[in-house]
């Protein structure tokens, strides 16, 4: 069977306390094979890359989360182009709109936009975050092309099937976490059976919803579960859609 991919990883979180890099080895043994971890604040990209040097499995998405749209500078733009040239940087991200946290929508907007253009000029797909915010999120997403251009995925998707059948149109794919292995999940379980399984990709978003980088087959069974279908073709399926997505090659893996 082929590994899996984890395609949204915090292993640089706060919450672990420097001890989440040290979670991959078993993590592979256990069948995860490369751990695409995303940007938060300013102050992560270059210990993440430090990291990711030395974690063969680590791939990188930095950007901006929205929640820290303040952080956003030229010197932060002019960082951020630069590291979208390293090899181990696959995707920008996380980068959308919050409608919780963080400064002004109107601010996070600009910096949610030159996020886009910077991954539209490296070529590379964008990690999407998104929250109280889904219906101007999907208005950028539409103007400015993005999925057709770049690609992508809708991080830790929780929304209705009508968004992401939407998000499919629009060329991204459907980040689905462990929200799915809630039993008070209605509207996600259904998106995951009514899509078709190539614009599903997997993800932990640990630490917020998982504690160890193994839930993340349990989510792939749940898929499996909820579509009457093998773990093993819900692995192969979504390995293969990440590994296109992201230009992942056989080397990895
Ligand atoms: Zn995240």
């Amino acid at each position: 069977m082929l590994p899996l991919i984890d395609t949204h990883i915090h292993l640089d979180a706060p919450e672990l306390s420097g001890n989440g890099f040290a979670l991959v080895a078993e993590a592979v043994a256990q069948g995860i094979g490369t751990f695409i971890v995303p940007g938060v604040r300013t102050a992560g990209w270059l210990p993440l890359l430090q990291q990711a040097e030395q974690h063969a499995e680590v791939l990188l998405a930095p950007g901006l989360h929205p929640a820290y749209a303040d952080q956003w500078s030229p010197a932060a733009a002019a960082e951020l182009v630069r590291m979208s040239q390293h090899h181990k940087v696959v995707a920008i991200g996380e980068i959308g709109l919050d409608g919780v946290c963080g400064p002004a929508l109107e601010r996070q907007e600009t910096v949610f936009r030159a996020q886009l253009q910077i991954a539209l000029e490296a070529g590379l797909p964008v990690l999407l975050h998104g929250r109280k915010a889904t219906g101007r999120l999907l208005e950028i997403l539409r103007e400015l092309q993005i999925g057709q251009q770049a690609g992508g995925s809708w991080h830790g998707f929780s929304g209705s099937l009508p968004v992401a059948q939407e998000l499919v149109r629009l060329g991204f794919k459907v980040g689905v976490g462990p929200i799915l292995l809630r039993t008070s999940a209605r509207k996600l379980p259904r998106a995951v059976v009514e899509l078709p399984l190539e614009s599903l990709l997997l993800e932990t978003d640990l630490p917020d919803m998982a504690e160890q980088p193994e839930a993340l087959l349990a989510v792939a069974r749940k898929v499996a579960e909820l579509r009457g279908c093998t773990l093993a073709e819900v692995v192969e399926v979504t390995t293969t859609t990440a590994c296109e997505l992201f230009g992942i090659d056989g080397m990895i893996l």
